[in-house]
């Protein structure tokens, strides 16, 4: 067993009278991506800037590792492990691509010709030679966060640090991003990202805690998130109140939701599933004006565990149900 590659204990931080991180846990093994999933203001960038030694927990929080380096006494060494990008751009929009890449050079102390090849090599592997020579300010977003993460990567570091890295990206440059950062990790970098989007931790992350209130509510796989909240069910919706009140009388099992007229039957989503439901409903006379057929995601976990919806989920349009959680997956 290797020593994780990010491990704090009790982490606090508080700004004035507002408490960001009430006493936080995290692990994080080597080659492995994790994801801090929360909405606007719950304190990621916080967590990233103290893991990343850009700012000192609170006085009273527990020891905090990266690359084994203890960051309150070996900070030095510690930062030598670690890359950062995020909201806060290190890319100098007035020089080109390749000149942000040689100046980055020159602060790891590379040798003229070392960083001229680190630099062309990243540049290509980040599709990036074409625009190489022109002003980075000229780059579209995605090409601007290539660069960064590429600026990064020139001081070789074993643990990144991707604060958001996608928001405000279309569709195809959050795909493109996606499949650099599982390069990373293939290649034996650790990844500590965080996003709104659930299903971006969904895709990527191999563990993901969700963080609300100053706390971590839950932390598994995405798989094991999902096994927190009830599983999948059939909606059955009614625009007559009488057939709605007939039907949720002979579906015993089924549970109801008044205000909509809608009633959930308990269901895997399987075909043979959902055939064993028609033939109770046409055996029952029920006919439903609406029938949809929902699995539990991430969206479902994130509403149980924080009671809101998260914003900005593109491509999201199912009515999370309200379910209550077993006390003994929650923290
Ligand atoms: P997130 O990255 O999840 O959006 P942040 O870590 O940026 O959240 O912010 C968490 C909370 O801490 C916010 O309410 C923010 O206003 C506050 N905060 C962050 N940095 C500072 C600071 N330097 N001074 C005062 N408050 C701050």
């Amino acid at each position: 067993m290797t020593a994780p590659a990010i491990a704090a204990h009790g982490l606090r931080k508080s700004y004035g009278d507002k408490t960001v991180l009430d006493g936080i846990d995290l692990t994080v093994p080597e080659a492995t991506i994790f994801c801090l999933l929360g909405p606007n203001g719950a304190g990621k960038t916080t967590a990233v800037k103290i893991l990343s030694t850009l700012a000192s927990p609170d006085a009273g929080s527990g020891p905090v590792h990266v690359g084994g380096h203890d960051l309150a006494t070996q900070a030095q060494a510690a930062r030598a492990v670690i890359g950062v990008t995020g909201q806060f751009s290190a890319v100098d929009g007035l020089i080109t691509g390749r000149e942000n890449m040689l100046l980055m050079a020159d602060l790891h102390h590379l040798s003229k010709a070392e960083g001229r090849r680190v630099t062309s090599e990243l540049l290509e592997r980040f599709d990036l030679s074409e625009a190489a020579d022109k002003p980075a300010s000229t780059y579209s977003g995605g090409m601007k966060r290539r660069l960064d993460i590429a600026m990064t990567l020139v001081g070789s570091p074993r643990v990144i640090f991707l604060d958001e890295p996608t928001t405000g990206l279309d569709p195809r440059s959050r795909h493109t991003m996606w499949q650099i950062i599982r390069e990373l990790v293939a290649g034996g970098t650790t990844v500590f990202l965080t996003t709104q989007y659930l299903e971006e931790a969904d895709e990527l992350a191999d563990r993901i805690a969700v963080l609300h209130g100053g706390r971590i509510a839950a932390e598994g796989t995405a798989e094991e998130l999902k096994r927190l909240v009830p599983g999948g069910h059939v909606r059955l919706r009614f625009t007559d109140p009488a057939a709605y009140q007939a039907a949720a009388a002979s579906l015993a099992d089924a549970s109801h939701d008044a205000e909509a007229l809608a009633l959930h039957l308990p269901s895997d989503g399987s075909q043979r599933d959902l055939r064993a439901v028609l033939d109770r409903l046409d055996a029952a006379g029920i006919e439903a004006d609406e029938l949809t057929v929902h699995t539990p995601d991430l969206d479902d976990v994130f509403f149980a565990l924080t009671g809101s919806a998260v914003p900005n989920q593109p491509g999201t349009s199912n009515q999370p149900i309200k379910p209550s959680l077993p006390e003994e997956a929650v923290r």
